[in-house]
């Protein structure tokens, strides 16, 4: 048998620090290895399978259209992107109508700044400290952590970085000059920290009355992760712009940006593009996704299980756990030390899947559709690896 990890390591650009392990199928909250192990999956593709992984519905539309038209540039009209539009439009707020379609969360926030500057003809932007929206470039410009942004200067600029849930600081920072605020309504990278109601009410009143807009990154909280469709439904804020992706396609690599009539009619034609982007491929496999959701209300069971996973998390009884914290199925641990070697042994000893966010916190971003059976072994794991 081919040594697999040895070939990727010896290939891959380096970038990452991997798990020992090679994974080759998944089912709903489920992975195996090539050697047979079954993992509990909390890691969800970074929180992309909250349909589950290989989900039937989805698997299926994938099937049927590669079979019919897998690309079309967006000049060309397709009832499967129309479909689409139809279909998130419906669940997005009101008010947020018009759709520019990506294939990466990257590229929808990359996007975003690119309407917010063609829609105010202003440069400016307000950040948020610990906050991550994205790799390249500007995206990568409103994102806190140094080393992902520094090595790279000069980066999209000019960027402000505001303490997050700081309301004064964040009035203080919006002015004549911003075109937009961008914010995570629940940081996740940063450490799974929800924002304040009062700091995103804040936000969206601040923007209006300056003339700026408010853009919210609900690529990792969006479709369900949180308790809700989208976080901003917890906080009752409707921005002018939303970055999706992640959760939006089931697993397929896909994206959005929804906006308002007057962001969208703020860029010149042209201005803006993608090959890919829109491709019915993708298409089939967002409308698949988004009615899952829908049908099984899975904002629901997140709210439910998340709710209970966190309450017997905190009832683990470790000197070594600074907080609990999260919304939904989107849940950190804060240690009071570093939680990479928990990481590691809930993997090698129990077979449980999850992730850092940043050095300190261990992150669960389980598929909804995971079993509360599931969610009661991984809570057992994290009180054994804590003991
Ligand atoms: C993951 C993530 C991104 C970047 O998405 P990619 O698909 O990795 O480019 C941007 N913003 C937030 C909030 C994210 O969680």
């Amino acid at each position: 048998m081919q040594n697999w990890l040895e070939i990727e390591k010896r290939h891959d650009s380096g970038v990452y620090n991997k798990h020992e392990l090679v994974i080759v199928r998944g089912k709903g909250a489920r992975v195996w290895d090539i050697e047979g192990r079954e993992y509990i999956d909390c890691v969800g593709g970074y929180g992309v399978a909250n349909v589950g992984h290989s989900n039937p519905e989805v698997v299926k539309a994938i099937q049927e259209q590669a079979e019919t038209l897998m690309i079309l540039p967006q000049t060309l009209p397709s009832a499967k992107r129309a479909e689409f539009y139809q279909t998130l439009t419906r669940l997005t707020p009101e008010g947020l109508v018009r759709v520019f379609p990506t294939n990466s969360g990257t590229e929808s926030v990359e996007g975003a700044l690119k309407f917010a500057r063609a829609a105010t003809g202003r440069k400016k932007f307000i950040s948020t400290m610990r906050a991550f929206h994205g790799r390249t470039f500007g995206s990568v410009s409103l994102t806190w952590e140094k080393k992902y942004r520094q090595p790279f200067e000069p980066v999209v600029g000019p960027v402000e970085f505001v303490p997050y849930n700081d309301v004064e600081a964040l009035r203080a920072a919006v002015d004549e000059e911003t075109a937009a605020v961008v914010i995570e309504p629940v940081q996740g990278e940063g450490g799974v920290r929800p924002a304040t109601p009062e700091f995103l009410q804040a936000a969206r009143e601040v923007t209006r009355e300056k003339g700026a807009l408010l853009i919210l990154d609900e690529i990792q909280t969006g479709f369900g992760r949180t308790g809700k469709l989208f976080a901003l439904e917890h906080y009752g804020v409707v921005p002018d712009i939303l970055t999706l992706a992640k959760g939006i396609g089931g697993g397929m690599p896909m994206g959005a940006i929804v906006m308002t009539d007057a962001v969208a009619d703020g860029m010149p034609k042209g201005g803006h593009g993608t090959t890919f982007g829109g491709n019915p491929l993708a298409m089939a496999a967002g409308v698949a996704a988004m009615r899952y959701i829908e049908e099984n209300r899975l904002w629901e069971r997140a709210a439910e299980l998340g709710g209970w996973f966190m309450e017997e998390l905190r009832r683990i009884d470790s000197p070594k756990v600074r907080e609990v914290r999260g919304k939904g199925l989107m849940v950190g641990m804060e240690l009071k030390e570093k939680s990479a070697p928990y990481i590691t042994r809930l993997e090698k000893e129990h077979a449980v899947l999850t992730l850092a966010a940043g050095p300190t916190v261990i992150r669960f971003l389980p598929p909804l559709v995971i079993e509360k059976a599931d969610l009661e072994r991984v809570v057992e794991a994290v009180r054994e690896v804590l003991a």
